[in-house]
């Protein structure tokens, strides 16, 4: 660090205006030094260079004053702008009994000096005749001219700070210190994908002189993020890939070869490149880490299966891990049809099995009797000893974080993990999001799947209809949201539905029940009957949302399917369309906002997984679809991965050449870059190690 460059590190507190009243309000912005200051990034920018309802000039008229009790004082004075225009811009403030708090005000009105207001059209009928005021300025001001007649960035605020404020602290930063911030980028990087300069960048994003600015400042801080982003992955997966297996895999057939015979169907074109993706993987000298995605009902579950029967073969143990009980539950059932006449030994532990039982099998899998356990996150716990654990599989990944995935990582000696995920992405954005995994996708459906169409309709309509479907032999899932009423007064319940149902809609047909709260052997108990067809309709809550499987189920009806996310809608609409008869997705649905609306017109418009992701992650973001934790830990401030995903790509390419040529980042032209990605990176993902 160039002496210089400290000033970048002292606190905020010694920039003009600041204090430490108002640097304690900085930092719950995460403000602490003057370099975080240039780093707060304007959520969005209001254009004040033209005239606009919301912005005016012009000199006061008249005043009127009201105190209203002693909560609130108004001030309302009437505008003029020497065009024949008027407007009324209204005051608000919290009265003080020491002073007047409209004092400031009042002189510049007294001054006779036109004043800039700005604020927001009080009636909406009349937009153009009543501002109540946000900011105000007097045209004689020398700051006027930060905050009007240009394009203003509007910071993320905290309550106490106001957008004056900050505009005029990071305007001063910027002036004394953008100077100095160190251009991470070597010079042929930046020329080669014509770049601004950083410190025109950081100018460019908080006080751009036109939108074009703007644009370029924030592709150069978005390419910024995305290479050190990519430069972290890179560094991450070579940590990986150093860690070398004390084991190995044959190809035996012992089990594969009868697994597949016994399957009753052939494996797709998909399932079989897939599978080879894998054993090629485990066959290397370093762990595998791979993602395996697969819209629903493609068939990911023989995939994994194939993984772990490889384990097998060599006499390794292999855990399934899935996200819920019911999930589990389900695929034991699936190892008992897959599985039956092979000598494999497999057994399921949740946090349901009994204590006795749990003790007893816990006994066997450290004993090796086990091969295969299938279970949910109890299996991280620690008095689960799996001694020759080499293969995992998560099913849903996505459900699961970052650092569970590391916990059954340290679990024993180095292994191969493979996670899947039903909510697939493009490629290119796979590799932004989880840039430590290899990626295989499963793009083809097994043959003989009828699609599934999607309406949007009235309870009563989709009543008749379910009732129209068991009348033809047919079976219905009905799906809540929640299962007691408790707090949400706007969300049908699945328990007191079920007893409406049964009694008052179909009195006359057989309805079952189940929720998340049943206990285990209830839960499958009932499951396994309606698998039977011994009920017609089943209510759920979404915990059939994954890994059901009933054939002659054809309709799914999704009650306030407004309120679930599009790939919860997409899941659950999976469990049905998997036998031979047509089937049908009921949302029933009252959106309330424009974006519960679009869920919903995705959903009945396609039954693409991949479209529905990339929907997915345009409306919820990334964050939520990895963890919020796992998103802050990408840094990304300005770059969207989804929206900038070409840029994306560029950065990935500069990133990996960058690797090749110099993987300890010691070259000279690398070190400022180097110094931001530790900066950036080593304290959260505390393995970044540049030897
Ligand atoms: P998902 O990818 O959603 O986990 P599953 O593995 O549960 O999908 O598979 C969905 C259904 O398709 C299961 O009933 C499974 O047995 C069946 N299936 C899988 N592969 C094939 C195939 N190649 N041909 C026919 N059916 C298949
Ligand atoms: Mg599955």
């Amino acid at each position: 660090m160039s002496p210089k460059s400290a000033y970048l590190k002292s606190s905020v507190q010694y920039l003009k205006g600041v204090g430490p009243r108002r640097s304690r309000l900085l930092s719950h912005l995460g403000i602490y030094l003057v370099e975080d200051l240039l780093f707060h990034f304007p959520r969005e920018w209001e254009d004040r260079t033209i005239s606009s309802p919301t912005v005016f000039k012009g000199r006061v008229t008249k005043t009127r004053f009201q105190q209203v009790g002693l909560k609130l004082a108004i001030l309302k004075a009437t505008m003029e702008n020497g065009h024949g225009q008027m407007r009324e811009a209204v005051w608000f403030k919290r009265p003080s009994l020491r002073y007047d708090v409209f004092k400031p005000l009042k002189e510049d009105i007294a001054a006779g000096h036109p004043l800039w207001i700005i604020g927001k059209p009080e009636d909406s009928l009349f937009p153009t005749s009543k501002i109540r005021v946000e900011e105000y300025y007097s045209t004689q001001d020398e700051k006027a001219a930060l905050h009007v007649g240009r394009i203003v960035p509007l910071y993320p605020l905290t309550e106490g700070l106001r957008q004056s404020f900050m505009r005029e602290i990071v305007h001063q930063a910027l002036s004394s210190n953008a100077s100095l911030v160190e251009d991470p980028l070597p010079g042929d990087l930046i020329e080669k994908r014509d770049l601004l300069g950083v410190q025109q960048a950081l100018w460019g994003l908080h006080f751009p002189k036109s939108s074009q600015e703007r644009d370029a400042a924030r592709t150069r801080l978005a390419y910024d993020e995305f290479l050190l982003l990519s430069l972290a992955w890179a560094i991450k997966q070579r940590q990986t890939k150093r860690v070398q297996k004390s084991y190995g895999y044959e190809i035996k057939r012992h089990l594969l070869t009868p697994f597949r015979e016994h399957l009753g169907f052939d494996l797709t074109k998909a399932q079989r490149r897939v599978i080879n993706e894998i054993f090629q993987d485990m066959q290397q000298p370093t762990p595998m880490t791979r993602l395996l995605q697969g819209d629903v009902g493609s068939g990911k579950t023989v995939v994994a299966l194939s993984a772990l029967l490889l384990g097998v073969e060599n006499g390794y143990q292999g855990v399934f891990m899935a996200p819920t009980e019911i999930l589990a539950e389900q695929h034991l059932v699936t190892f008992d049809k897959f599985l039956k006449d092979l000598p494999v030994r497999y057994a399921l532990l949740t946090s349901r099995t009994k204590p006795g039982q749990r003790k007893e099998l816990l006994k066997e899998i450290e004993d090796g009797k086990i091969d295969i356990v299938i279970g949910t996150h109890a299996l991280l716990e620690e008095e689960v000893r799996i001694p020759k654990l080499r293969i995992a599989v998560i099913d849903e990944q996505h459900r699961f974080g970052v650092r569970q995935r590391a916990t059954l990582r340290q679990k024993g000696p180095p292994l191969d993990l493979l996670v899947m995920t039903a909510t697939p992405i493009p490629r290119t954005l796979a590799l932004a999001l989880y840039g430590d995994l290899d990626v295989s996708t499963l793009d083809e459906m097994p043959p003989g799947r009828k699609p599934v169409s999607t309406r949007h309709l009235t309870e009563k309509e989709g009543f008749d209809f379910i009732r129209s479907e068991v009348e033809a032999g047919h079976q219905s899932y009905i799906v809540y949201p929640i299962i007691e009423e408790s707090g949400h007064r706007d969300l049908k319940a699945a328990r007191k539905e079920f007893e409406r149902l049964k009694r008052e809609v179909f009195g006359d047909l057989k309805v079952a029940l189940v929720h998340g709260q049943m206990q285990g052997a209830q839960k499958a108990k009932t499951m396994e009957e309606f698998s039977l067809g011994l009920w017609d309709i089943l209510v759920a809550t979404p915990v059939i949302e994954v890994g059901v499987d009933v054939p002659n189920a054809t309709v799914m009806m999704v009650q306030n399917a407004d309120r679930f996310g599009l790939a919860s809608l997409h899941q659950l609409r999976g469990r049905i369309g998997r036998g031979e008869a047509n089937s049908c997705c009921l949302m029933v649905a009252e959106p309330k906002t424009t974006e519960a609306e679009g869920r919903i017109r995705v959903i009945c418009e396609t039954t693409d997984g991949f479209k529905i992701g990339e929907e997915d992650l345009k409306h919820r973001g990334p964050g939520e679809i990895l963890g919020t934790e796992q998103h802050g830990d990408f840094h990304l401030k300005v770059g969207n991965i989804l929206k900038d995903s070409a840029l994306l790509i560029r950065a990935r390419e500069d990133g990996s050449r960058i690797m090749e040529q110099d993987p300890t980042l010691s070259q000279p032209k690398h070190q400022a870059i180097r110094r931001k990605l530790i900066a950036m990176y080593q304290n959260r993902w505390h393995w970044i190690d540049l030897a």
